[in-house]
């Protein structure tokens, strides 16, 4: 397992796709590649590096998150949304949310990207920026049916079920409160110009 050093400096906004690598720098890309020998599955698709504990990554056992955020992080997606600041827009919004309603949109969020079947547009229901609800779905390969396959054995034919609903509810906010600790429980007052007019006593 590669360790997770933060960056000193803040990272650059790059065009990272789901299947971006930059295997020197142990980022790599496991989702097979097409024509892949089977016994290569689950290794990088670009320099074969077999670094993933599938069979402990696969339990979905949300007492065992730390360890799958570690594997998640070798991947240069997932690594790259758990280090990138967030845009203005998504910080925003979550303020504006506060940390209970924000939490309490998750699973709806998830039921409308993810919850149904691998559809024709699959891969490209979860924006890279806007909501941290997107940073968090990339950040833990719960933003479409084919990141949820490879990472967490989940079929892609049907639908989710509930418990499989709530094991991706615990990964997305479980990066939530890693990245956004400070969040208010309730949301923050988001127009300084209602405070000021607001009566004074
Ligand atoms: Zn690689
Ligand atoms: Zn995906």
């Amino acid at each position: 397992m590669t360790d997770d050093a933060e960056l000193d400096t803040p990272m650059p906004r790059l065009k990272v796709t789901c299947t971006s690598v930059d295997c020197e720098k142990n980022l790599h890309c496991f989702l097979k590649k097409r024509g892949m020998p089977e016994e290569l599955h689950g290794t990088c698709r670009a320099c074969n590096a077999d670094l993933i504990n599938w069979e402990r990554v696969h339990r979905r056992d949300a007492t065992d998150q730390k360890f799958v955020f570690a594997a998640l992080k070798n991947e240069m997606i997932r690594h790259y949304m758990w280090h990138i600041d967030l845009d203005s827009d998504a910080l925003r919004k979550a303020q504006a949310k506060g940390k209970e309603k924000l939490y309490n949109s998750v699973s709806t969020r998830l039921r409308s990207s993810i919850g149904k079947a691998q559809g024709a547009f699959d891969g490209r229901q979860t924006p890279m920026q806007g909501n941290a609800i997107y940073y968090a779905q990339h950040a833990t390969a719960t933003c479409c049916r084919k990141c949820l396959n490879y990472w967490h054995d989940i079929p892609t034919d049907r639908a989710l079920t509930l418990a499989e609903l709530a094991y991706c509810e615990q990964l997305v906010i479980g990066y939530l409160e890693d990245r956004l600790p400070d969040l208010d429980p309730q949301p923050r007052a988001q127009q300084p110009n209602k405070k000021r007019s607001s009566r004074r006593r």
